[in-house]
């Protein structure tokens, strides 16, 4: 595929004796959204903050936006336009969600102006405008996995990494989300998310990347993966 947004070529990630990813090789085309999924442990997060600079791995290399990215240090990054959630939330919890969205956008902007007037986009974006005052530390789950792809979007990224941010909400804050996920790739971005819930990500996703003990065990539409024999014995743990 020419004129991808991301390249993974051969990425591997070694923690001692285990690889948290092996050789894994795959790309994500402007403005789709691709799901990556596994089973706990599959590497999923590690892949992530290989492509977001937290994480240096061990070989390959990585291309974003026509340039190689192997190795750049997170704010490098994010400068170029990765953007990221964590599965463990980072907020701020004494501040305000608005004042996590501005923090936030301030890698982007330098006058607290500009940064707040992204601040209130993004708040409109993420539905966020009925808690914008609230400490985030008084944040429903829900909420709070609001706030965090709302933070990641205030970094204005090319591409935004989704870490399980449906999982733990009740099946109408997922399918809310869902639609904030559809909103926000609508508007131009690229995604790339991790999800364990098959039936949320499927509909979703043009396209999804399976990973099982770090290594890449298939990729297709939604409708191929969830029948690739190989995947299915994977998720029933043989
Ligand atoms: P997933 O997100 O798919 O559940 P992870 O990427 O978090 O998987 O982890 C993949 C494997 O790498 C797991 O076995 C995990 O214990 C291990 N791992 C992740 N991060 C580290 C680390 N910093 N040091 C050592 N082992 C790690
Ligand atoms: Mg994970």
């Amino acid at each position: 595929m020419t004129g991808a947004l991301l390249r993974i070529d051969n990425l591997s990630c070694r923690f001692g004796g285990l690889w948290a990813n092996r050789d894994v090789s795959f790309e994500v085309e402007p403005g789709a959204i691709v799901g990556l999924i596994g089973p706990n442990g599959a590497g999923k997060s590690t892949l992530f903050s290989m492509v977001a600079g937290a994480q240096r791995p061990t070989s390959g290399r990585l291309e974003f936006d026509g340039r190689d990215v192997t190795g750049w240090a997170p704010h490098r990054a994010a400068r170029a336009g990765v953007g990221r959630t964590f599965q463990l939330m980072r907020v701020f919890g004494s501040m305000t969600v608005r004042e996590n969205l501005t923090t936030a956008a301030f890698g982007r902007h330098s006058r607290l102006r500009d940064a707040r007037r992204r601040a209130d986009e993004v708040a409109e974006l993420a539905g966020l405008g009925p808690v914008l005052d609230s400490p985030a530390a008084s944040l429903t789950a829900a909420w709070k996995k609001r706030l965090e792809m709302g933070r990641a979007l205030a970094t204005e990224p090319k591409l935004l990494l989704l870490d399980e941010v449906l999982s733990g909400l009740t099946p109408t804050e997922a399918r809310e989300a869902v639609e904030i996920v559809r909103t926000i790739n609508r508007g131009g971005v690229t995604i790339l998310m991790v999800e364990h819930v098959m039936e949320v990500i499927m509909p979703l996703c043009h396209r999804v990347v399976v990973l099982h003990y770090g290594q890449k065990i298939s990729e297709g539409t939604p409708e191929q993966v969830a029948h690739d024999p190989t995947v299915v014995e994977a998720y029933l743990g043989k």
